[in-house]
């Protein structure tokens, strides 16, 4: 330490902590520079903390301690979009669905808080700020992004037009909207056309919804416009939940097409809509780095993978999770992306260092809400074969009750503390 005093090694050392360097580089974008973290043995990088990419970052180091794990991800803290929807309500707050990373932190893995800007598979290696960061192996798990021109007028409006599909500040905009309204107003939902991130979420919005408004203020309707022929998951269980709720006008088959936020409606092919508060869920495909990256398929929406290991079907080297792979079979759920996460994490383990990859087919179990104290519930058994993954069973919960709440409960618990401690 020579030249520096003790008094400036603590100060820098303390300022260091605070800026995260024992977890990390957060917050350090200026001194991204060129290579600003040198490789020194193995390494793997995930771009994404959410339910794939916390996932696939844990398992790695808890499979082999050896290898050295970044995790980038501009959010601080983890928001769960599952439970997301009872914010909706006022059952839950957003507060009790944000957790730290530091269980993460305490396993070694080392955070930079920042996006991603490009991916170098020749180079293997990522830029961040305006330096890079090099791997060995790469996990990309940066979820959806919206189709906005798909809609018009939706491009300039878009930050002002609530999706709330990425849970956090829209989450409490579009919450804060809802208990604003006048009685016997009119809260207009859009649901996407098949493919998008949780095929249940919209119709256990739905209930939210109409369960708040029928409690709170009960001359007021929530128009759903879906743009699919049907419910598309749980069909007959939230049919008979929306029983209880007949302060809901759903109407299938109706696309939007367009919006007009000066005179608040919105179009589809036969109708226009008024609406006093709107929730638009638009068109989705994989996160905007997958895209960039060119990790895409064909459809130029979502990315085709290896089932077993999930290495990209594009570049070597360059594993992708959760929802912007294609999902086919599997949903595009926080439960599967924890399942894909685990299986692409121990295939890295197992190909670093020379061993046979698992064969770790996904699972699926999804919980919905229907009201405030009842839940139904989907559980997908999958298999490999040929090596590719395909359903075995699905099975639905008989009705809603409130164990299958509890269960949803424990179900959260669960994956969070797997994703996360
Ligand atoms: C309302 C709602 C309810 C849901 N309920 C359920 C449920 O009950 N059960 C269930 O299993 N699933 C549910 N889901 C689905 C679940 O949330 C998703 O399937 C899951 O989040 C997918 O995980 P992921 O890792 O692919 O994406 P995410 O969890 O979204 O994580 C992606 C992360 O990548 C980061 N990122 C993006 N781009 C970059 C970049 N360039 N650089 C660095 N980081 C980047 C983002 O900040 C984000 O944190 C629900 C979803 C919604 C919207």
């Amino acid at each position: 330490m020579k030249g520096v005093t003790r008094r400036q090694f603590l100060r820098s050392s303390s300022l260091g902590l605070g800026l995260g360097l024992a977890g990390g580089l957060a917050g350090c974008a200026a001194s991204m520079k060129g290579d600003f973290a040198p490789k020194s043995g193995r390494r793997v990088v995930v771009i994404g903390g959410g339910w794939g990419g916390a996932t696939a970052a844990r398992y790695v180091r808890m499979a082999d301690p050896s290898i050295e794990v970044y995790l980038i991800e501009p959010n601080k803290e983890f928001v769960s979009c599952p439970f997301s929807n009872l914010v909706l309500s006022g059952l839950r707050t957003i507060e009790s669905l944000t957790q730290p990373y530091d269980g993460l932190r305490r396993r070694g893995v080392k955070f930079i808080h920042e996006s991603v800007t490009a991916i170098e598979p020749d180079a293997k290696r990522v830029r961040v700020g305006e330096g890079y960061l090099a791997y060995d192996r790469l996990v990309v798990s940066p979820g959806i992004d919206f189709q906005w021109e798909q809609i018009e007028g939706l491009p300039a409006v878009k930050d002002t037009v609530l999706h709330a599909w990425k849970a956090g500040p829209q989450t409490v905009e579009l919450a804060r909207q809802i208990q604003a309204m006048p009685d016997g107003g009119n809260f207009v939902l859009t649901v996407p056309p098949v493919a998008y991130r949780c095929p249940p979420g919209p119709y256990e919005r739905i209930c939210q919804v109409a369960w708040y408004l029928k409690t709170n203020k009960p001359k007021s309707k929530v128009i759903v416009l879906d743009a699919n022929q049907n419910i598309v998951s749980k069909t007959a269980l939230f049919r008979a939940a929306w029983q209880a709720y007949p302060n809901i006008d759903y109407r299938a088959s109706n696309k939007v097409t367009g919006i007009d936020t000066s005179t608040r409606e919105v179009r589809t092919d036969f109708d226009k809509v008024k609406y006093d508060v709107l929730n638009l869920i638009p068109p989705q495909r994989a996160g905007a780095i997958a895209v960039q990256a060119d990790l895409v398929g064909a459809d130029k929406r979502w990315c085709e993978v290896d089932h077993v290991t999930y290495e990209s079907a594009k570049q070597k080297g360059i594993h992708v999770v959760g929802d912007a792979t294609i999902g086919l079979p599997v949903p595009k759920s926080g439960n599967v992306a924890n399942n894909m996460g685990k299986a692409a994490a121990l295939s890295i383990v197992s190909l670093l260092n020379g061993q046979t990859v698992p064969i770790m087919p996904p699972g699926n179990t999804c919980y919905s809400w229907v009201s405030d104290r009842e839940a139904i519930a989907v559980v997908n058994a999958y298999k490999i074969e040929n090596g590719k993954v395909v359903q075995i069973e699905q099975k639905l919960t008989p009705a809603q009750s409130a164990s299958v709440a509890q269960r949803a409960e424990g179900w959260r618990q669960s994956i969070w503390a797997d994703m996360l401690s």
